[in-house]
């Protein structure tokens, strides 16, 4: 039988398969060339599995061919991943303007981590309800950035249910990864989308009977209308695989489709002469804050907030 991983722990899996859902073990091994990862099976992967004699538990047999997967290095362990999610169609980062404030040094890095994962991105503007006309001048700057190099913008409440109706469209029948850093309101948002999970006593009740611990691992929530959430720790946690310095400037939108105009086939776009990137910030056709990101993690800095 075929089923859709929804939940693990590492050592137990639920499994969707149409409209049931079934606990199993992993039988063999499952292993991905070229990485080390603590666990061979994440939330969205698709497996085979059979049923065990008894009828009440499975065992995955096989493993489907994802078409990305996003992972988590281990400090201390660097050759070591951890598979967050499988098969992801979009990513939302949530993001606010104010009580906390998200850094567009923080918006760029994850952007850059989903084109490195080539999944489509947007941004959620949420908490519109506390914007003042400041704030949603500052919206429009943003949107401007943001939207004219490719990345959806939307802005919503989830205090008071504010384009929640177009956020759940968006979401229709995908997987969706949904991240953000604490206090956005993430909650507060799969609350609205899913009013029937309370999120915070769920994550710890239901499995712990059994003995397991889940709160490293992510889950999917399955939406009413069809679709699933992915609802991720937080992007902090989220390692990009490796970029080199050499590749950063694909990540970009905007950098990428002009600098096959550079002078040189090997610029990097910080000082060399006729570059195509320089001179479209010169000309203000790329964001200073986007190409101000780029430096900062082309020289390794810590730009997350
Ligand atoms: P999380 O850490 O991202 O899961 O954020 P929570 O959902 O726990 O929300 C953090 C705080 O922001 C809480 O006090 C929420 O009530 C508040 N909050 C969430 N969404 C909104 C919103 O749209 N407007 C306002 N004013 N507050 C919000
Ligand atoms: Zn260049």
């Amino acid at each position: 039988m075929q089923g859709l991983i929804t939940k693990s722990t590492g050592s137990w899996y639920q499994v969707k398969a149409g409209n049931e859902v079934i606990d199993c073990r992993i039988k063999g091994k499952f292993r991905i060339k070229g990485l080390t990862t603590t666990n061979p099976i994440a939330v969205g992967d698709v497996v085979d599995f059979d049923m065990e004699p008894d009828q009440s538990t499975g065992v995955i047999t096989n493993l489907h061919q994802r078409k990305n997967y996003i992972i988590r290095k281990s400090v201390n362990l660097s050759k070591q991943a951890h598979i967050i999610a499988a098969n992801l169609d979009q990513a939302f980062l949530i993001v606010t303007l104010a009580s906390p404030r998200t850094s567009l040094g923080f918006i760029d890095r994850f952007l850059v981590t989903a084109e490195a994962y080539d999944i489509p991105a947007s941004l959620i503007f949420n908490k519109l309800d506390l914007f003042s006309d400041e704030g949603l001048a500052i919206l429009g700057d943003y949107k401007d950035i943001y939207e004219r190099i490719g990345y959806p913008c939307y802005e919503v409440s989830a205090k008071e249910g504010t384009n929640i109706q177009q956020v759940q469209d968006l979401l229709k029948d995908k997987v969706t990864l949904l991240t953000g850093h604490s206090g956005v309101g993430k909650s507060s948002l799969i609350n609205r989308l899913l009013p029937d999970l309370d999120l915070k006593t769920h994550i710890i009740s239901e499995w712990s009977d059994k003995g397991m611990h889940t709160t490293t691992f992510a889950e999917m929530f399955e939406l009413p209308e069809g679709g699933f959430i992915v609802d991720t720790p937080g992007i902090r946690e989220l390692g990009v695989i490796d970029i080199e310095k050499q590749e950063l400037g694909h990540f970009f939108p905007e950098m990428r489709e002009r600098m096959n105009e550079c002078r040189f086939n090997n610029c990097r776009h910080i000082n060399e002469p006729g570059c195509a990137v320089l001179e479209a910030l010169d000309e203000d056709e790329i964001a200073i804050t986007r190409y101000e990101s780029y430096l900062s993690i082309y020289n390794g800095n810590d730009t997350r907030a």
